[in-house]
């Protein structure tokens, strides 16, 4: 299936505490660069009829309301940490306006948490001016956002399955630190691929700076953006130097066109 021309907005590129921290007074943190204030990581993905956001982070509301967001079709979920799902709730305001119900895509283990941490919107006696959502199990089979074509990557966040996805030229893959040789093929031909590169340090569940930087190498992706970044990574403007050709960090507000 054709994919439409896509826009896609950075509304959030920081990792699950945010930047800066509370209580952090480090350099990254007390930086004065506004590319240095990161909320938690999503994207928001636009062609001329759909609109959907990659998670709900627990900066949803205030994410929306910076990129003046007027209409949401959908929410596509990573995976369930607090980080990717916590804003959920407030996509009650889309359907105020539209009257019509979010619909939500996500796999079973994020299904699951979503009925867990949002045990009252699937009530029998429902509180009036909650969120009215429909959930859609989603695989790793390709299918239709509206005329937005998805293909579900599967990438390792330490032992849990996380999703990463492709739209057309544009990959975007948030919490890994391992791909599988026949997901990584699905991202090979793409124009730009975004990954998460968390800090300098070894980590559990992340790739660091120097393994997102070999991925991108090893896949030959022309363009890349790292996201999902800590404030043990250091400034932006800093890390953008050390970076290869064609590799810099996201940042909140970045938009990028495909046609
Ligand atoms: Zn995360
Ligand atoms: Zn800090
Ligand atoms: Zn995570």
């Amino acid at each position: 299936m054709e994919c439409p021309p896509l826009k896609i907005t950075f509304l959030g590129t920081g990792t699950s505490t945010g930047v800066p921290m509370i209580a952090c007074d480090c350099e990254v943190c007390t930086s004065g660069d506004k590319k240095d204030i990161r909320l938690r990581s999503s994207i928001l993905v636009q062609s001329a009829t759909t609109s959907f956001v990659v998670d709900t982070t627990p900066d949803f509301r205030y994410q929306m309301l910076r990129a003046q967001v007027k209409k949401l079709d959908a929410v596509l979920f990573t995976h369930p940490h607090k980080d990717h799902i916590a804003g959920l709730d407030d996509v009650k305001a889309f359907s105020f306006f539209s009257g019509k119900v979010m619909e939500i895509y996500a796999n079973t283990l994020t299904e699951e948490a979503v009925k867990r941490e949002f045990a009252y919107i699937f009530a029998d006696k429902k509180y009036p001016g909650i969120p009215e959502i429909n959930l859609n199990t989603i695989t790793l089979t390709p299918f239709l956002i509206g005329d937005i074509p998805v293909i579900p990557i599967l990438v390792w966040h330490l032992k849990m399955p996380v999703f990463g996805f492709r739209f057309g030229k544009f990959t975007y893959i948030t919490d890994a630190n391992r791909i599988e040789p026949i997901e990584k093929e699905k991202i090979i031909g793409s124009e730009v691929m975004v990954v998460n590169a968390l800090r300098h340090k070894q980590h559990i569940s992340h790739f660091t700076i120097d393994e997102a930087i070999a991925l991108v190498q090893e896949l030959k992706v022309p363009k890349a953006y790292f996201t999902h970044v800590s404030h043990q990574l250091g400034k932006q403007a800093t890390i953008n130097k050390e970076l290869p050709a064609g590799m810099e960090l996201a940042y909140d507000g970045l938009t990028l066109c495909f046609t």
